[in-house]
């Protein structure tokens, strides 16, 4: 088999679309050859050679080493130098590089081949001592740490010895004779440290990095790294061998970094740094400040010394040139890796950069209006879920940042406000007109009030789906949660981390795209979401075919969808405007009722609270679709369950206490979310749900007779499992519906339907589409009852399943596609066979997800329903799934 192909020299075995087998920066490099571009020679050992060799107890393949010396041979024609040879050696650079770019997986080894005698025929050749003997250093340095696994700061030690005893302070004051000192003390360190000495042999040299670069396709670091980007161990790394170009010969050569657009701000302006007279790593490792490579960055920046045009100018020119060949090219942003040696421009890299959303979009705009890509190229150019970093506010990046402590990135934005440590804090400092921060060891369904009345939400305890961070993602609160170096005391009303204490009422601002807790309140930038945004946004809306709607009860929340972008509301979950303060009163009394009769009378009083809000409701959504589902969760939610907490309500409501308990009592359920809750609360009072029905239908008919856009108001029935209760909840539905249209004396449209939460719901879709006109996919429930694992539960052992494989990702974050799947795609089947015009969406958390949108595309859905803040994510992967 073939395990090595060769580039350079005007053209190459390989190009850029053999990425999986070379490897991004070997196809690549590849590539550029190819186009002719000044690519110093080499050859890479393939991904399959690393397969190969792990699948072998650590063999390389039996014909490696001869093509990897052909490899060398072809390498040593085209540069006239020879590996290992002492009068004119060939020096090589040795680079990993996986299908997908690792940063951080293993450091390059540059200048191998040089030993104690290359060394003096590199110093004749380049007429530079000095210049070799550097290059030797370094390659110690580098070899001993990547490949021999010695501590880095061993060799920084001597070096610091060696300045301190010339006094002399910078790398470049160091003489060829100075060199030469230090590399004596790195290779008796070395030989101190491992017993043997350097490796002095070239093939040994050579070996040594390829086997260094396989085993770091297996160090903690890459496997840590795959996992966070679902990258398969099965890739393996490529290895590139390439000849040696040196930018550390003098003034006249440089190394640097280029990207083709500024890859923050999406800017179309050369963007980089350069650094005369220095190799490889010196640009990122800080040891000098680099310059800028354009006249205007350097000036820009107030900066004096010259940038790249304006001290190589011939060689800037050339650059330039080269660039804009490779982004016209690969027609997308090129982030690039160059070297100048005396006078000559050579490219080391070139892939497409890494960017921030701001820029991706600015950029596939920009690259649609100059034809070089087209607008469907462009809307799949944007990763949908980064579109979260661009709707809220984020902190200015000029801004100092005084960072307290970090926790993980809950939910993106930046917010401040004063320190609060409860939710009745937050929601009474909220209601006087205060920005306030959450500040909690975490949070439970109880703090949603809290969590809403906040700017953002700090938790100490919890990870990515902790409660706190899947409820602050879908109402679009920054959230920092798991800051486990913060340490609350709510009595004393403060939090302490490594020393320093924070009072409630202080100022702090939380980073929840960073995960960073600050100091005060830094400067913000607000979102815009016009510009690009809207232009990108446009043309998704021209492509995609479902429909996106919004998860939202609050006037609040309608409006920001609607804002976004939302065509309707898929979901409209009436209990939470139960909760408020006025209403909550009636609902208890409503729930303590002896009879019918008691019930019925304290829903008349909820009754005209619930009409007020579906006017405004529909209001808001002006004419377009509201999905409305009735009560669903089990009565007991609403009461009060410590005894002191239920004195408190006693006292406030004048509730009899010792029944108020009683009854909570007798409402408590061993299994609730599998008890008495959805519509089987509709079955058993039904006076419950003709409240509700009756509220919609007024609210409508009032709408409708103000003359404003009529709603379609679309009632749906939640957990129903049988024809026969989905038969029973259309009845009620339609008789009070009836009932209301008749005393109102005119005639509104609306549908009534059921969301799909149960496997056997979806099983016997048929039976449900008889009479129900429209059918939901609440994939929440539908994923718990589907897996049988309640998600409230879930968090103590999704773990172990996801680090064991078993599960590759939440299935409350992103659709099972196979098994709860499965189920949505039979009941899309059945609904349909029974009812040709069924309307299909989805409103579980899934529905903002890219991936289960597009299986929502491909089963054919109508709409898909989400968080207000993830509805333009859900434009923009719907688009893309229809492409
Ligand atoms: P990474 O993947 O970490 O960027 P690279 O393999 O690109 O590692 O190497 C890092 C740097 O080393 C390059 O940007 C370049 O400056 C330098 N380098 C690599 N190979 C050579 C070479 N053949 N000649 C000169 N410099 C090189
Ligand atoms: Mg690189
Ligand atoms: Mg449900």
């Amino acid at each position: 088999s073939r395990w090595v192909y060769s580039f350079g020299g005007g053209g190459a075995d390989g190009d850029a679309s053999m990425k999986n087998l070379l490897g991004g920066k070997g196809a690549n490099l590849a590539e550029m050859s190819s186009l002719g571009l000044p690519v110093p020679p080499g050859f890479t050992v393939t991904t399959e050679a690393c397969v190969h060799y792990y699948a072998n107890g650590k063999q390389y393949p039996a014909e490696l080493a001869q093509q990897v010396s052909d490899g060398l041979a072809t390498i040593e024609k085209i540069t006239g130098k020879l590996f290992g040879n002492v009068a004119n050696p060939l020096l090589v650079s040795v680079r990993s590089g996986a299908r997908a770019s690792m940063p951080g997986m293993m450091d390059t080894v540059l200048n191998l081949g040089l030993n104690d005698e290359t060394v003096e025929g590199l110093a004749r050749l380049s007429g530079d001592r000095r210049f070799a003997y550097d290059s030797y250093r370094r390659f110690i340095q580098m070899y001993s740490n990547v490949v021999l696994d010695l501590e880095h700061h061993m060799f920084e030690e001597i070096l610091d010895d060696h300045k301190d005893r010339l006094d002399i302070h910078v790398d470049t004051g160091l003489s060829a004779d100075d060199w030469a000192g230090v590399i004596k003390d790195y290779k008796a360190a070395v030989l101190e440290q491992l017993g043997r000495p350097f490796p002095q042999d070239a093939q040994e040299q050579l070996w040594g990095a390829v086997g260094a670069v396989f085993a770091s396709w297996m160090n903690d670091r890459a496997k840590f790294y795959r996992r966070m980007h679902d990258i398969p161990e099965a890739w393996g790394t490529a290895v590139n061998i390439q000849s040696m170009v040196f930018g550390n010969m003098g003034e006249t050569s440089a190394t640097g970094v280029a990207f083709t657009r500024n890859p923050s701000n999406g800017d179309n302006r050369l963007y980089g740094e350069f650094l005369i007279n220095a190799q490889g790593e010196d640009v990122v490792a800080g040891i000098r400040t680099p310059q800028s490579l354009t006249k205007i960055a350097r000036e820009e920046m107030g900066d004096t010394v010259p940038s790249m045009e304006e001290a190589m100018p011939v060689v800037f020119a050339q650059f330039k040139s080269v660039v804009e060949t490779l982004e016209r090219h690969y027609r997308d942003m090129q982030d690039i890796e160059f070297t100048v040696e005396q006078g000559k421009l050579y490219m080391l890299q070139t892939r497409n950069g890494k960017r921030t959303a701001k820029a991706a979009l600015k950029i596939a705009v920009d690259m649609a209006a100059e034809g070089v890509i087209s607008k469907t190229e462009a809307i799949n150019r944007v990763e949908p879920a980064s579109l979260d970093q661009l709707l809220h506010p984020t902190i200015d990046p000029s801004a100092q940042r005084d960072v307290i402590a970090t926790g993980l990135p809950a939910s993106p934005g930046a917010a401040t406000g004063k320190i609060v440590f409860d939710s009745d804090a937050a929601e009474k400092a909220s209601a006087a007109g205060e920005a306030v921060i959450l500040v909690r060891e975490e949070t439970s369904p109880e703090d949603i009030h809290g969590m809403h009345a906040a700017r953002g939400i700090i938790t100490a305890r919890g990870g990515m789906t902790s409660h706190a961070a899947v409820v602050a993602r879908g109402m679009g609160r920054p959230c920092v949660s798991g800051a486990g170096d913060v340490s609350i005391f709510p009595k004393e009303g403060l939090f302490r981390v490594r020393g320093r204490e924070f009072k409630a009422g202080e100022i702090i601002t939380i980073d929840g795209s960073t995960g960073e807790i600050l100091m005060g309140s830094p400067k913000m930038i607000e979102p815009e979401l016009t510009g690009d945004f809207a232009t990108l946004m446009g043309w998704a809306d021209e492509v995609r075919r479902l429909k996106v709607r919004a998860n939202a009860e609050t006037p609040l929340d309608a409006k920001t969808a609607r804002g976004f972008g939302a065509e309707g509301i898929g979901l409209c979950r009436t209990e939470h405007m139960f909760f408020d303060d006025t209403r909550i009163a009636a609902v208890r009394e409503m729930i303590l009722a002896d009879d019918e009769k008691g019930r019925r009378a304290a829903l008349a009083k909820i009754a005209p609270f619930q009409k007020a809000d579906f006017v405004e409701l529909f209001t808001i959504m002006e004419g377009l679709p509201v999905t409305i589902r009735l009560l669903d969760p089990p009565l007991h939610e609403f009461l009060p369950h410590t005894e002191e907490d239920v004195a408190a309500v006693a006292q406030a409501t004048g509730l009899d206490a010792g029944k108020l308990l009683r009854r909570a009592k007798e409402l408590h359920e061993t299994n609730p979310m599998l008890g008495h809750r959805g519509c089987r609360l509709g079955v058993s009072y039904p006076e419950i749900y003709e409240m509700q029905v009756r509220a919609i239908i007024e609210a409508a008919c009032d709408i409708a007779k103000s003359g404003k856009a009529a709603p379609i108001p679309e009632i749906m029935h939640p957990l129903v499992a049988k024809g026969e209760e989905m038969k029973y909840l259309r009845d009620l539905t339609d008789r009070t519906a009836k009932a209301v249209l008749e005393e109102q004396g005119i005639a509104i449209e609306y549908t009534v339907g059921t969301m799909i939460e149960l496997p056997r719901a979806a099983l016997r879709a048929g039976d449900l589409a008889a009479n129900a006109e429209f059918f939901s996919f609440g994939t929440n429930d539908l994923t718990q009852t589907t897996f049988g694992i309640s998600r409230d539960d879930a968090g103590k052992f999704l773990g172990a399943y996801i680090d064991k494989g078993i599960f590759d990702k939440d299935p409350f974050v992103s659709l099972d596609q196979e098994g709860v799947g499965d189920l949505i795609r039979i009941a899309a089947e059945r609904g349909r066979a029974a009812r040709p015009d069924v309307k299909l969406g989805i409103c579980g958390e899934h529905g903002g997800d890219p991936a289960s949108i597009t299986f929502c595309e491909s089963v054919g859905l109508d709409y898909v329903s989400c968080s207000p803040y993830r509805v333009p994510i859900a434009r923009l992967a719907a688009a893309q799934a229809a492409l």
